[in-house]
């Protein structure tokens, strides 16, 4: 089960259960984001 970016629902290469610490392009209080849209914001 893959997390999806919370801004566009693609499916992110990251595991639900991996640790936001592990993530790349995650935001804490928003939630994991795919790599386009974090370069965006
Ligand atoms: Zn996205």
């Amino acid at each position: 089960m893959k997390d999806k970016c919370v801004l566009c629902g693609v499916e992110t290469p990251y595991d639900k259960t991996t640790h936001i610490d592990y993530r790349l392009h995650y935001v804490e209080g928003a939630g994991q984001l795919c790599k386009e849209c974090y370069e965006k914001e």
